[in-house]
């Protein structure tokens, strides 16, 4: 046996495990879920690898979980026989936290218990939440393949350090053992635990197996008979019909997948048959993550090939501005050794993409249209700003999502909710009005008080009133809407509303304004280039513009700050 060693635990997981076990004392049961959902993971690499290498199975043909408690020991253990960690890997994963996003993470916490509990909800924390129930946990690994004398025993009671040791063993794959706490002895009971697997992790695609117990009537006790039995339903979820499905059953799966601990707002189930054959369950969070504009970010679908899970993070079968949305793809069509770089240009996943794609949308067009728009209110004022990258993103759907924009606008700007859509706008239109008029701005406020809106007030026309940093972009790659322009009320070019009152002015009057004009202009001549009399403005003297072609004011301030 090999010297032990001890290392430290990375500042971050200390701070996080703390959190942790605060925040998340009235989830407790989640350990039993996230060390589950790891061997299933650690079972499905095993299986996609072993295709390549069939060596790596070393033998064996089953691949299951196998939960088992001890009241005496006070201990559970979760045992898989899937892909195993070398001792590296026990290092890089488990004691460190190797995820970009998790500094902002820990930043964002509050210390208020309910607020935070549900921010780490979103967080997703994995392992670590072992300790919510332990004060000691044990981790024995051997990487499928290596020597049976190169497993690693991880040992941790999860206050700042962790001691590292090799050890035989003789199966591959992973064996954790949780010491409970004091007051955890509810997780010492087989209904109990049943329980729990049966509410969140009845569909993982493997058998989970609990030593079947019977009646001991001279001891009074149930006592073990030393055989397994399966618990969990272990067909995946995705690959049972609609009808056989209940909500509940489609929220729990979102659970297992998402790290979220809320429900979905909504999910799409589809089996397609025909030239193509793939099935997809595909859900929409009602809450944005943390990381959303993490750029290293995971993406949220998970890749199968005929139930063989092949990726995470699938990002080929998503575009950029959809990274949001959570599920499954199971296709038939494309080979089980797929690698990214396949998937980037490959018919099928481009097939597939867009037909997911029109689902999404279609789903978002449909709580769009809802009568009652709370759903769709939430959905947007959590991911209203990366729809608006759509635009940009995926043009032969512009208009579908062009339809799903909300802006807030002068039909009611004491709020600053964006909830104006440009089909409201249009049917709000005044007779003759020919564009859809907005003003970018820094805030809400500096919108709505910018002079520019004066006559358009008078005028009764409608102006909407953006300030998302993604608005300039927008308007920039949407220039029209329903066959009209989309306009700023900053530009120059508004000659519509110039000219009707010019009209009425005689020789003296225009001769007076252009003295005053060249006045001004000499005064300033460094500064702007042009002076021109407007009918825009009802109440302040001047403003400034911006001429058709030019960058709007907004976006010079922002590409000044930006240090161009
Ligand atoms: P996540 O599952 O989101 O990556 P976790 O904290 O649950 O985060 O796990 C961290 C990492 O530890 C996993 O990504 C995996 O590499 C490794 N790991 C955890 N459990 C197992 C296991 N049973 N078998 C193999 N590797 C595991
Ligand atoms: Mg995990």
């Amino acid at each position: 046996m090999s010297a032990t060693e001890t290392h430290a635990f990375q500042t971050e997981v200390n701070q996080l495990l703390k959190l942790m076990i605060h925040a998340l004392y009235s989830n407790k049961e989640i350990f039993v879920r996230e060390l589950v959902s790891n061997a299933s993971d650690a079972l499905d690499k095993l299986r996609f690898e072993a295709v390549s290498n069939d060596a790596l199975t070393e033998g064996e043909e089953e691949l299951a979980i196998q939960l088992e408690f001890n009241k005496e020991a006070r201990t559970i253990t979760i045992t898989d026989n899937g892909i195993g960690m070398t001792r590296d890997e026990v290092i890089a994963n488990i004691g460190t936290i190797a995820n970009s996003g998790t500094k902002k993470f820990l930043e964002s916490m509050t210390g208020d218990q309910a607020k935070d509990s549900h921010l780490i909800g979103q967080f997703g924390v994995g392992f670590y939440s072992s300790f919510i129930v332990a004060d000691e946990v044990e981790l024995v690994t051997r990487k499928a393949g290596t020597d049976k004398a190169e497993g690693t025993k991880w040992v941790s009671k999860g206050e700042g350090e962790f001691t590292l040791e090799t050890v035989e063993k003789g199966q591959k794959g992973t064996e954790i053992t949780l010491h409970l706490k004091e007051e955890m002895d509810e997780f010492l009971e087989e209904a109990r635990l049943k329980t729990i697997i049966t509410t969140y992790s009845d569909h993982i695609n493997f058998p989970i197996k609990m030593e079947k117990s019977e009646w001991d009537e001279e001891a009074k006790e149930s006592k073990s008979t030393g055989e397994f039995e399966q618990v969990n339903k272990a067909t995946a979820i995705w690959t049972q019909p609609k009808s056989e499905l209940t909500d509940e059953e489609y929220n729990n799966f979102y659970q297992t997948i998402s790290h979220d601990y809320s429900e979905p707002l909504a999910y799409m189930h589809n089996r397609v048959e025909g030239t193509l054959e793939y099935t997809s369950l595909l859900y929409l969070p009602k809450q944005a993550p943390f990381d959303l504009y993490d750029r290293e970010r995971r993406y949220g679908l998970k890749l199968y090939v005929k139930r063989v899970f092949i990726m995470d993070d699938a990002e080929h079968l998503m575009p950029t501005y959809l990274r949001f949305v959570r599920g499954v793809i199971d296709s038939a069509d494309l080979p089980l050794n797929v690698s990214r770089e396949i998937l980037q240009s490959n018919k099928v996943v481009d097939k597939i993409r867009s037909a997911s794609v029109k689902r999404v949308l279609d789903q978002l067009a449909k709580l769009a249209k809802a009568e009652d728009q709370t759903e769709y209110n939430t959905f947007w004022d959590q991911f209203g700003q990366v729809m608006k990258e759509g635009v940009v993103e995926d043009f032969a759907n512009k208009d579908k999502i062009a339809k799903l924009l909300r802006f807030a606008s002068t039909h009611a700007e004491a709020s600053s909710e964006q909830r104006v859509s440009l089909e409201n706008y249009v049917d709000r239109m005044q007779e003759g009005q020919e564009a859809i008029y907005y003003i970018v701005a820094d805030t809400h406020a500096a919108a709505k008080g910018s002079p520019h809106l004066e006559m358009f007030r008078k005028k009764g026309i409608e102006v909407l009133l953006m300030s998302d940093r993604i608005d300039e972009w927008l308007v920039s790659h949407l220039t029209e809407f329903d066959g009209k322009a989309l306009k700023p009320i900053t530009s120059a070019d508004l000659k519509e509303f110039e000219d009707e009152a010019e009209k009425d002015l005689t020789e003296d009057e225009k001769q007076a304004r252009e003295a005053l004009t060249e006045k001004v202009k000499k005064a300033i001549e460094d500064k702007v280039s042009d002076v021109r009399i407007t009918h825009r403005l009802t109440d302040s003297p001047a403003c400034v513009v911006s001429a058709e072609g030019d960058m709007s004011a907004h976006m010079a301030r922002m590409m000044e700050q930006m240090g161009q």
